[in-house]
């Protein structure tokens, strides 16, 4: 039975957010432990395992990087590590190998190296050899380079946003390699870039164009025997790196129906690119959102899109916050923020004490300046909180509920995912159970908040994942760029790969 290596290496990055991400941001695991780590939570690595398990291949765990959440760039020398370890177990254990399969995020960026992926694939490739078949997964956030696509098999990729399908698309990854296994036959990677960066409600993909044009690839894939997966990526707008742009992918089998494959593939680029300005965020000031609550009610979901801390950014904005405070402090408002020092001062005040705290800016100091408040210690927690989308939990460090009249204020000390409402049901607050509810992320998995608000707002305020994207000043991303640069017109042409 073949003998497949796993690894792993997931971050997504904002250049925009100062802070600079570092290795204590990770959790580290190897061997044995990282893949049974893996059982536990819905993941590609869990999907893949399950694929290779149903067909008794022996399976080797060999090292894993995910860090907890998103950061500013990583700092080289914490790179440096993870590089060491990634390729340790492939250099130990390649020539028992069959076959590789690599699950990795694909918006990563070192101070030094504006294509960590690309990166780790060309070494693993230079230990491997070209005659072994590597396949990786990506998230659909990841951008795409060409020495990725120089330096794999295969990959396939996630098809929803907000993703949900983390495990299926570790199951498509291991079936891309079962096939390569069994074929020993390079497939051919069609890519077709388009230069435009999109944002917004549209790319929730159970509703919106985005979803549309990835169920085209999909049923190309139905469709035709030749095609072995297809997708839609469209990179990380805040990852402003020199490849950074969308691409409509397939794989196939074989060349015998290329051209025509080819053709459908523009096909969709072209729609992709007629409906990018309907793919950007519509953005609402405050002002707005206290009015529609004036005359609705609550509750009212806030959206920081801006501080998403999935998306990279820093999570210690306390722009929105300050607006509730100076618009209506007695209206029941639940607002996280990320702030160590906070957290630490609470801690030591003890529960139920009064102090005031500076609140905010705690990262990014040059976006947002602290507010002072005089609140009251509800909560303090330093355990994990469970993780209600992947099972599994989140270490958001030291963590304390406090009080501002009727505003509850979750303040944490490590950056986790903020688009599910963990952070608040993992320290005894019911997101229900307020009239402004503020989110950290520009989209959530619908039953969390939309189900139950009678609103979203994403507001345009500051921060290093601003959807206003023109407002972030890239300088690494290739011009002209939709919506950064005007583009007269735009002709989709395929690049291929085998
Ligand atoms: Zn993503």
């Amino acid at each position: 039975m073949p003998t497949i290596l796993i690894n792993e290496c997931l971050q997504e990055v904002s250049t925009f957010n100062p802070v600079q991400s570092h290795l204590g941001q990770f959790y580290e695991t190897e061997g044995v432990t990282f893949l049974e780590k893996h059982k536990k939570i819905s993941s590609e690595v869990q999907g893949a395992m399950s694929v290779f398990e149903q067909c008794d291949y022996k399976l080797l765990g060999g090292y894993s990087a995910r860090m907890m959440s998103s950061g500013g760039v990583l700092k080289q020398h914490d790179f440096d590590h993870i590089q060491k370890q990634f390729l340790a177990p492939i250099l130990e254990h390649h020539e028992k190998c069959d076959a590789f399969y690599f699950s990795l995020h694909g918006a990563m960026q070192a101070e030094t190296c504006d294509d960590p992926e690309g990166f780790l694939l060309k070494q693993a490739v230079e230990i491997i050899g070209k005659e072994k078949p590597i396949i990786i997964s990506l998230d659909l956030h990841g951008i795409l380079t060409e020495k990725m696509l120089q330096n794999i098999w295969a990959f396939s990729v996630l098809h929803t946003y907000p993703h949900v399908d983390f495990v299926e698309n570790g199951e498509r990854a291991a079936e891309l390699l079962i096939h390569c296994l069994k074929t020993q036959k390079r497939p051919i990677l069609l890519d077709i870039p388009i230069p435009a960066l999109v944002r917004g409600d549209e790319l929730i993909t159970e509703t919106g164009i985005y979803g549309k044009l990835i169920q085209q690839t999909i049923d190309l894939v139905e469709q035709n025997v030749e095609v072995l997966a297809g997708g839609v990526m469209i990179g990380n707008p805040f990852t402003d790196v020199p490849e950074l742009k969308s691409h409509v992918l397939l794989t196939l089998d074989n060349d015998q129906k290329q051209a025509e494959l080819s053709k459908a593939c523009q096909k969709i680029a072209a729609q992709f690119w007629e409906n990018k300005h309907l793919m950007q965020a519509e953005l609402f000031r405050m002002s707005d959102a206290f009015e529609f609550y004036q005359q609705v009610g609550g509750p009212v979901i806030l959206a920081d899109a801006a501080d998403a801390t999935s998306s990279g950014a820093s999570g210690d904005s306390n722009v929105i916050l300050k607006a509730i405070v100076d618009y209506d402090a007695s209206i029941p408002s639940l607002v996280p923020i990320l702030d160590a020092p906070a957290a630490l001062l609470a801690k030591e005040a003890g529960v139920g004490n009064q102090l005031t705290l500076q609140l905010g800016g705690a990262c990014d100091k040059k976006r947002f300046k602290p507010i002072t408040l005089s609140v009251e210690v509800l909560h303090i927690n330093e355990d994990p909180i469970p993780n209600v989308s992947h099972g599994g939990v989140y270490d958001a460090g030291l963590t304390a509920v406090v009080g501002y009249k009727k505003i509850k204020i979750v303040i944490f000390s490590q950056p986790i995912h903020l688009f599910d409402p963990s952070i608040f049901t993992g320290n005894g607050c019911d997101p229900k159970e307020f009239d402004f509810i503020v989110v950290k992320s520009p989209h959530t998995q619908y039953h969390f908040f939309s189900a139950w608000s009678k609103k979203t707002f994403v507001l345009d305020v500051p921060g290093s994942t601003s959807a206003n994207l023109p407002s972030l000043g890239h300088v690494n991303c290739q011009r002209p760029i939709y919506p950064l640069d005007f583009i007269q017109s735009f002709i989709p042409q395929t690049k291929g790969y085998s």
